[in-house]
Order: C-alpha cells, then sequence, then structure tokens
C-alpha cells in the first residue's frame, strides 16, 4: 500500500524503447521508491507536485484534469472496489491549501517518456537551465526559493508543445462562428435539445427529427457513442442535421481517439461547416455492451480537447506545431456535472474547462433546483458566470421505470418528492403527463435564474416532445437564423450582449 496514495491496481507502464542497462538499473530503483510512496505508475510525465503527491494515473481512465462526471465520494465508477483516485487527489490538496494548484492544464502524456525514469532528466534539466532553485536560498532568501523551484516543475512538467497554464483565455475572434453563438450573444434565452443518432445506416429518422425540431430549437446535439454503444457517428449525424436546415452540436469525446484522431475529426468537421463541438472525455468502455476493449483508451480527455483545440483555432497550429494555411471555426463547449463532486471541486473542473477553452456549457439533467443553485454559486465565487454561457439541462421523464433508471446514472442527482410523483402518477399515460409536469416546473425556475443562458433538452428516443415543452414554457424561438455578413457583424459585435 503506498504511503500517500491509494491502492495501485494496475502496473507500472514499459517503455517503448530500452534503455541502456545502467538507466533500466536507475529506472527500477526509481519505480520502488515512488511506487512504495506514491503508487506511481511511471507514466514518465510526472505531475505529483500538482496532485498533492497522488499519482493520477492510478485512474482507470487515465485522467490528469480532473474527476469524470461520474466519480463519487465512496468509490471510483468504474471500478467500485476502489475509492475515486481525483476525489482522493481534492481531499488531500484542500487539506494542504493547494485546490488552487488544480487549475493548471496539464499535458496529454508523452509517449516517448512512458516507463522512463524522470529524476535524471530533472538533474539534467537542472544543471541545463542554470536558474535554481538553490539549496542555500531555502534558508536565506526563501521567496527566491519558492519562485525558482515553482519555475523549475513547470518546467520539467510543461512540454514545449503544450505549455499549459491555469489562465483564462479569451477566444481571439470577434464575429460570432455559429447561430448558437449568435443566439446566446443577442440575450435570447437559447434552447438546444439532444437527438439520439440513429442505430443503422438510415438517415431517414434522424431528418424528420431535425424537421421536427427546426422551428423549435437552435441547435441539435448528437452523441458521441454515448455509453460506449456503437452508433451513427457524430460527425455524420452532425454533416446530416446541417443539410437538413439545423445547426448541429457535435460531441468529440476523447474515448477511442488518439490526439492525431481528434485534430483530424475537428478539422473534417470544421471543413464540412460543423461549428459548435462539445468536448468530453467519454464513458469508460466498461459500461458498454460490446465485450470490453483493451483498458487505457483515453490518450486525452475533455479539457485537453478544449486546450487543444482553442490553440488550432485561435493559433491556427497542430499539437505538433504544424501550421494550418487557414484556421478551423470552432464554437466550443463542454459538459459540467453540478451534482457530481461537492459545488466547490466542480467549480475547479468548470474553471479549469472554461480556461481551456470552454465557451458554453451543457449540464447534466438538472432535478435538484437547490443543489444547482449552489454550484452556479461556487462558480459564480470564482468569478465564471461572465465568461461562460450555461444551458441547464432539462430530461424529461417518460416513465417510472425512466425516472427509476436516472436515478442510478452518475452524476444525476433525482429528488425522492419527483420520484414518488412518478411512481404514483398512475398508468404509463399519467406517468409521462407527471415526467412533462416536472419538466415544465423546472424550467420556469430556469427561466429565471441569474447566471442561465438557456436549456439543453435531452428527451432521447422522446424527441417529440420538446415542441410541447417549448410551447408550453413559453421558451422563446431562436432570433437569429442566419449569420450576419462579415461586415455587418463587426458592427453588431460592438453593441454585442455579454454573457452575463
Ligand atoms: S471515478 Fe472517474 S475520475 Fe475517479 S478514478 Fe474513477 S474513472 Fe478516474
Amino acid at each position: 500500500m503506498p504511503l500517500f496514495s491509494p491502492r495501485r491496481y494496475q502496473a507500472p507502464f514499459m517503455p517503448v524503447q530500452r534503455d541502456s542497462l545502467p538507466v533500466q538499473v536507475f529506472t527500477a530503483f526509481e519505480q520502488a521508491i515512488k511506487g512504495a510512496l506514491f503508487g506511481c505508475r511511471m507514466c514518465g510525465n510526472c505531475i505529483l507536485q500538482e496532485t498533492a503527491f497522488v499519482c493520477p494515473m492510478t485512474c482507470p481512465k487515465g485522467l490528469r484534469n480532473g474527476l469524470c462526471g461520474g466519480a463519487t465520494p465512496d468509490h471510483c465508477e468504474v471500478d467500485p472496489s476502489r475509492p475515486c483516485t481525483w476525489y482522493v487527489i481534492y481531499e488531500r490538496s484542500e487539506r494542504m491549501g493547494r485546490l488552487d494548484k488544480l487549475l493548471e492544464i496539464n499535458a496529454p502524456v508523452d509517449g516517448n517518456r512512458v516507463g522512463h525514469e524522470t529524476w535524471l532528466d530533472m538533474i539534467k534539466l537542472w544543471f541545463k537551465r542554470k536558474a535554481g532553485p538553490y539549496p542555500w536560498d531555502f534558508v536565506f532568501n526563501r521567496a527566491k526559493f519558492n519562485r525558482e523551484w515553482e519555475e523549475f516543475f513547470y518546467a520539467l512538467r510543461q512540454p514545449d508543445w503544450w505549455q499549459g497554464d491555469s489562465q483564462y483565455h479569451p477566444p481571439a475572434y470577434t464575429e460570432p462562428i455559429s447561430l448558437l453563438e449568435a443566439n446566446l450573444r443577442s440575450g435570447v434565452f437559447t434552447v438546444t435539445a439532444e437527438i439520439a443518432p440513429p442505430l443503422d445506416a438510415s438517415p431517414e429518422g434522424l431528418i424528420k427529427k431535425v424537421n421536427m425540431l427546426k422551428p423549435y430549437v437552435t441547435a441539435a446535439n448528437f452523441t458521441d457513442n454515448a455509453s460506449a454503444t456503437c452508433r451513427m457517428n457524430s460527425l455524420a449525424s452532425s454533416k446530416l442535421c446541417l443539410d437538413a436546415g439545423l445547426e448541429p452540436v457535435m460531441q468529440l469525446q476523447a474515448r477511442d481517439r488518439t490526439r492525431v484522431v481528434i485534430q483530424s475529426d475537428a478539422v473534417g468537421a470544421s471543413g464540412l461547416g460543423i461549428r459548435n463541438i462539445l468536448c468530453l472525455t467519454g464513458d469508460h468502455h466498461r459500461f458498454g455492451p460490446a465485450p470490453m476493449a483493451m483498458p487505457d483508451q483515453f490518450d486525452m480527455d475533455g479539457v485537453q480537447i478544449l486546450w487543444m483545440l482553442r490553440r488550432m483555432r485561435d493559433e491556427g497550429k497542430y499539437i505538433d506545431g504544424r501550421e494550418m494555411k487557414i484556421r478551423p471555426k470552432f464554437f466550443l463547449g463542454a459538459a459540467a456535472s453540478p451534482f457530481g463532486a461537492p459545488p466547490k471541486y466542480e467549480a475547479i473542473r468548470a474553471e479549469k474547462k472554461i480556461n481551456a477553452g470552454a465557451q458554453f456549457i451543457q449540464t447534466q439533467p438538472v432535478f435538484d433546483y437547490n443543489r444547482f443553485t449552489e454550484w452556479l454559486e461556487a462558480l459564480d465565487k470564482r468569478n465564471l458566470l461572465n465568461k461562460v454561457y450555461i444551458l441547464a439541462g432539462i430530461v424529461p421523464l417518460r416513465s417510472a421505470k425512466a425516472a427509476h433508471f436516472m436515478k442510478d446514472v452518475p452524476g444525476v442527482v433525482l429528488t425522492e418528492s419527483d420520484l414518488k410523483r412518478m411512481d404514483s402518477a398512475g398508468d404509463k399515460e399519467a406517468q409521462a403527463e407527471m415526467g412533462v409536469t416536472i419538466a415544465l416546473e423546472m424550467i420556469e425556475r430556469l427561466k429565471n435564474t441569474p447566471g442561465i443562458h438557456g436549456l439543453h433538452i435531452m428527451a432521447v428516443h422522446w424527441e417529440s416532445i420538446v415542441p410541447r415543452l417549448v410551447e408550453e414554457a413559453g421558451l422563446p424561438r431562436p432570433v437569429v437564423r442566419e449569420l450576419p455578413r462579415p461586415e455587418v457583424a463587426r458592427e453588431q459585435e460592438k453593441e454585442a450582449v455579454p454573457a452575463s
């Protein structure tokens, strides 16, 4: 059992290329010590300084930028037999007064470093930099020592091709990139809805749903093999939607994709005219119906995707530094889980996503309004509400059975009173009516909540209920249906409404 970390279950990584024998011996020595102390998996890209000395690579998704939406205080969502690594990191960081350290956006692992020692690298870098920290400063000039310590470890953990930080980076463009962005900027309460991508190759059903929703919503989300369950992919579904006359929000998740494929899919989407991209980490393969894929399917996480795509858009560079002649156009979004971890932890995670590049957030479904406002207050305390558009999640419950299923979804909190109302509603029709009533009550409260800019309605396999919800709740229709020509847009830009 490591001294400072939960027990390490996975084996340490092995290098791609073998080192010389003396280096191998040194690596084994380092591994023995760091394994015993920190549960280190020898990823060769050490960020223990930032994670309260708990190895983040013990997270089954290998997340390096905070917890996933399914984390609970009791256990990891992937392996219920052990605690969530990131919960331990947050709790230890809080005890040590280092919570803000978790804001720095950590790089994905450099595969060339995996399985190698880091102590020799540290010594080499210290000699190369000739800029401290020096032991005598620890005694005679503590401020200088601390500053140089921070600079030294930043140089060690942040490779040149990443250079992550904990700053907010506003988008480097002025005119709205998509209709979703234009409507949000206009200040109108904006509605998006989720359409389940087809289970087969036929586009007719999808196009029918798009035509049905078009008058009511600004954009439609297409999930990206959610719950590790294969469907038509998000890119193809988004293109079909766009061609049918409604703007899509393409969900792009890290699971199953390397950094190369993520960039290529995003550039391809931009080339096809798809502008809204929702960046996600994705559900673990364990939750899917297929025979489970190899573990370690996460090359990146949602935060890293945001950081990478924002820089592609604003700096015109691939992660490897190659320049793009024409920059892609992305309006970037993220998901948020107001009910997962305590709001103070979730707010740090949200801040990280916003700093990385998230311009809009779509939340998990809201059933518990009080807990939702606690999360909003935590965001407000971190001064985030004027930096991002928030679309609160709404799931109309179709039956009591669906309510009980929803109650067990990680990151969703269904109140006891809503469950009771669904259970005692009567037959199927009455249950569906009760689901609509509950949704309309919540929409009414959210509509009047400061800091909320719209709704994201997730009526999966019940998309036909969306028009009724929009009409009965008196929700406004999209006001901007066409992007202005560039010269007009520049004029309008000057009068744009800020995020809150
Ligand atoms: S709950 Fe999520 S973040 Fe926590 S250890 Fe498990 S996979 Fe990682």
